[in-house]
């Protein structure tokens, strides 16, 4: 695609270079032509896309202001509602499920001008971290074809990178959009939980869930966050608090703000990502940050904490998939509970299974206390850890993830290993603070690496202003 930024597009209609509609129509073209080399795509929405284009044209040549995403071809994550528009979060058991409406974030991106040209593969209901949990196949990752793009946000991350759509959302329950978008070399936004609307997003883990953009650039992913973001009164735990105008405050200074550097993060980290991490904290040295080493002393327990919350949670949310109100239905029942077992059996996934199983036992009476509210104490004692190193420091710096993206089929049978991958990133989703990856190098093999930047609660403009000036300095 010829405009490839929010600017660049914002530019174009101004100049009148190009209307929304030939926007729109470049953009679907190309992203058709190019979706077979990655699957990132599982849909198109055309229709929708050059209606949503059309009215972008029209305001502009009323004089109307057409919005801060005007004429921008947005892709959306299949878990994401979409009014009209099928919405199958990677699983059988919705192939044919077309929505009533559409969630919060998807009227605010349309509303600002910004243009859904399709949706995107995912892992099965956002659970995995390398996009081969999907039941419409593995989505390849653009850098290196016979790689994963990380997941569950693969598809999101990938035509980002792939430039087959100029931003995308995704969602991120414990790492699902910073570690594709660190694999796939592009930026990926976890903000604050409650800053960003969950009505639509259809549920895995309810207390862990965030909607967040990926971009090729932090300005751009700050944009589309500013638009989606704000009190919803359809989302209960959606907060109040006021939205800045993020964009506007990158203007490259970080002298004199105070970076933790998380010893238990860096104790294990080896190889090349390491080296790629230390370059960048010494880079933001370079720009007048001062770097402190901190401790936070839970961080072990919290892929244990992670997977007893997030598949309780997730057991509770995905018994509404019976048959009965919900996309499929097995044919073959002679009676309701023949027809629950086997609509489920055979609309989920193995990795869906699963986490049923283990969420309904550590739910199972008896053994709540033992484990859901054992982990939720833990859960306090991680968010604890960040309260307090951000009494001293401004943001933490971290690796994303342990590896660069790993080969398709490298590491599907053996789920532990792939849950080790969310190492790093699970403790920010856990404590519901502002997280992010922008792109910090390659290595030898030109696989991507991403830096990870976390604040506390609220604070996505001063994460934003340092990855901005960060990434100015790569460029
Ligand atoms: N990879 C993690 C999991 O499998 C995180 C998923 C996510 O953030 N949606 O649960």
């Amino acid at each position: 695609m010829s405009a490839d930024t929010i600017q660049s597009i914002r530019d174009g209609l101004k100049n009148k270079q190009f209307s929304a509609v030939e926007v729109a129509r470049e953009a679907l073209a190309f992203a058709e032509r190019e979706n077979p080399k990655t699957n990132a795509y599982l849909l198109f929405s055309s229709e929708r896309a050059l209606e949503a284009a059309e009215r972008v044209d029209k305001k502009l040549a009323a004089g109307e202001d057409p919005g801060l995403l005007a004429g921008v071809p947005v892709a959306v994550k299949d878990v994401i509602l979409t009014k009209g528009v099928r919405s199958t979060c990677g699983s059988k058991i919705l192939e044919h499920y077309s929505p009533p409406y559409d969630a919060t974030a998807i009227e605010r991106i349309e509303a600002a001008g910004g243009v859904i040209i399709g949706k995107t593969n995912c892992d099965e209901f956002a659970m995995g971290s390398s996009n081969e949990n999907s039941a419409y196949g593995p989505v390849r990752n653009p850098v290196a074809p016979d790689r994963v793009p990380g997941g569950s946000s693969g598809g999101s991350a990938a035509v980002v990178a792939q430039k087959t759509a100029v931003v995308s959302l995704g969602s991120d329950t414990g790492g699902s959009i910073r570690q594709p978008a660190s694999f796939c070399g592009v930026v990926g936004v976890t903000p604050t939980y409650g800053r960003v609307s969950r009505y639509g997003l259809v549920a895995f883990a309810s207390s862990l869930d965030h909607i967040g953009p990926f971009a090729r650039n932090v300005h751009d992913a700050a944009t589309v966050l500013e638009v989606m973001a704000g009190r919803d009164p359809l989302d209960s735990t959606s907060a109040e608090a006021p939205v800045p105008d993020y964009a506007s405050h990158l203007n490259g200074d970080v002298r004199g703000m105070k970076l933790g550097v998380p010893v238990e993060y860096m104790k294990n980290a080896t190889g090349e990502t390491a080296d790629l991490i230390h370059k960048a904290i010494e880079t933001l040295r370079g720009l007048g940050c001062e770097v402190h080493e901190i401790s936070l002393p839970a961080t072990d327990y919290a892929i244990a904490t992670y997977y007893v919350i997030a598949t309780a949670e997730a057991s509770s949310n995905l018994a509404r998939f019976d048959g009965a109100r919900y996309g499929y239905r097995s044919p073959s029942s002679g009676t309701l509970s023949d027809m629950y077992r086997n609509t489920r059996g055979e609309g989920f996934g193995a990795e869906v299974k699963r986490r049923i199983m283990l969420g309904t036992y550590v739910l199972s009476h008896g053994y709540y206390d033992a484990y859901y509210l054992k982990a939720q104490k833990v859960r306090a004692l991680i968010t604890r850890d960040f309260t307090n190193a951000f009494q001293n420091v401004d943001a933490i710096v971290a690796p994303v993830s342990p590896f660069p993206a790993f080969k398709i089929g490298e590491k599907v049978n053996d789920p532990m290993e792939m849950y080790l991958s969310d190492i790093y990133t699970i403790t920010g989703s856990l404590a519901g603070i502002p997280c992010m990856s922008v792109p910090c190098g390659a290595t030898a093999d030109g696989l991507p690496v991403g830096l990870q930047i976390l604040c506390n609660h609220f604070q996505e403009q001063k994460m934003f202003r340092l990855a901005d000036a960060f990434e100015r300095t790569c460029s």
